[in-house]
């Protein structure tokens, strides 16, 4: 089957022509010649850090609430995400993981991105502090053999935080610093560990100052460090996005830190995230104590909003997929290649959503 569009997002660039799907669910080819072909096809979104969404908090969904979430989530353009629990009690993360399916509906769940409880008590952001805890390699076996880790944000700094890093590569898990305080040295430090990413630079994390840059200034002057940013217009400013565009060019990744609230089509009201009542108002969404608490962010907004800082719309979307894959080593997922299985999002010329594909499938038609 074509597509019949004008061009498609092959490693971050425009490739003109049509796009064709295989009756088997992969991608036939791309820059097929054709006439009057709209619009562009793009990998499917990958979204590492969804909390909740489409009105579902994921650290306490079942099922059904894993399928509405999907549902809400496939019509951003989101093909595959991470399922995001945030510090939270043992047993309240043991059930959580044990709840992920194994087989989802909607979009592909990548495994779970498990954002603490190993972290800064000074960078805490909305984390309530009593889940907080210091590097204990049992309970991390403990969660491990909970359910379906793939991503796990920790501070480097902590004493003990180096033998959670070793131990969670020994199971090919990917190590993400954040909510840390991290000095240059000490970040550099986790870097020679092999540690590449850092969750969402700059939000709940030692600021960079000219002669103590922190862990944000250090992830930025490597070129080997994947930076993941949430473009909302609210936690970052629009000048420090393009710093970190001008500086990361080719090595951003877009997250959302949705919460609940995002995806429902409301401006305001509010949800829980974990244990929190979080409400939001305009756009913002804040915690019992006024910090932010995730976003009402969804994936095609932010590719939207970095297109509209001046970086180019192959790359934005490279920003909301390739990237994001390649921060979880995961190669079948956030590319258009032949053979691989068709996760397209297609966008009209006004970057709106016209149809979503799973695995060849379409799943948004609109
Ligand atoms: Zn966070």
């Amino acid at each position: 089957m074509r597509l019949g569009v004008e061009a498609a997002v092959v490693d971050g660039e425009l490739v003109p022509g049509d796009v064709e799907l295989s009756d088997d669910g992969t991608l036939a080819g791309y820059g097929l010649a054709s006439a009057n072909g709209r619009g562009v096809a793009a990998p499917g979104f990958v979204d590492l850090q969804v909390n909740g969404f489409g009105g579902v908090d994921l650290l306490e969904a079942d099922t059904d609430g894993y399928r509405r979430a999907g549902e809400a989530l496939l019509e951003t353009g989101v093909t595959s995400y991470l399922p995001t629990f945030i510090s939270a009690p043992e047993d309240d993360l043991v059930a959580a993981l044990a709840a992920v399916p194994v087989i989802a509906e909607g979009p592909r769940i990548l495994g779970v991105h498990l954002e603490g409880p190993f972290l800064a008590p000074s960078r805490l952001g909305t984390h309530p502090p009593e889940a907080r805890r210091d590097p204990d390699p049992a309970l991390l076996e403990r969660l491990l053999a909970a359910g379906p880790i793939r991503l796990v944000t920790l501070a480097p700094e902590l004493a003990g935080a180096d033998a959670l890093i070793e131990l969670l590569h020994d199971h090919g898990i990917t190590v993400s610093c954040g909510h840390t305080n991290a000095t240059a040295e000490e970040a550099e430090a986790a870097f020679e560990l092999g540690v590449r990413t850092v969750t969402h630079l700059f939000n709940a994390m030692r600021p960079f100052r000219h002669r103590d840059p922190g862990i944000a200034g250090a992830a930025l002057a490597r070129d080997d460090v994947i930076v993941q940013i949430i473009l909302d217009g609210v936690h970052l400013a629009p000048e420090t996005a393009r710093i970190v565009w001008r500086a990361a060019t080719g090595r951003l990744a877009l997250v959302t830190d949705a919460f609940a609230g995002a995806g429902t089509g409301m401006s305001n009201g509010s949800y829980s995230l974990g244990s929190l009542e979080v409400t939001f108002r305009d756009g913002v969404v804040r915690g019992p104590d006024g910090v932010l608490a995730g976003s009402m962010l969804t994936m095609i907004d932010a590719v939207r909003n970095l297109h509209a800082l001046g970086v180019p719309l192959a790359q934005a979307l490279e920003a909301a997929s390739t990237v994001p894959a390649r921060v979880v080593g995961i190669s079948t997922v956030g590319r258009l290649d032949a053979g691989l299985p068709a996760d397209v999002v297609v966008l009209d010329d006004n970057l709106r959503i016209d149809r979503v594909f799973v695995g060849g499938e379409a799943r948004v038609v609109a």
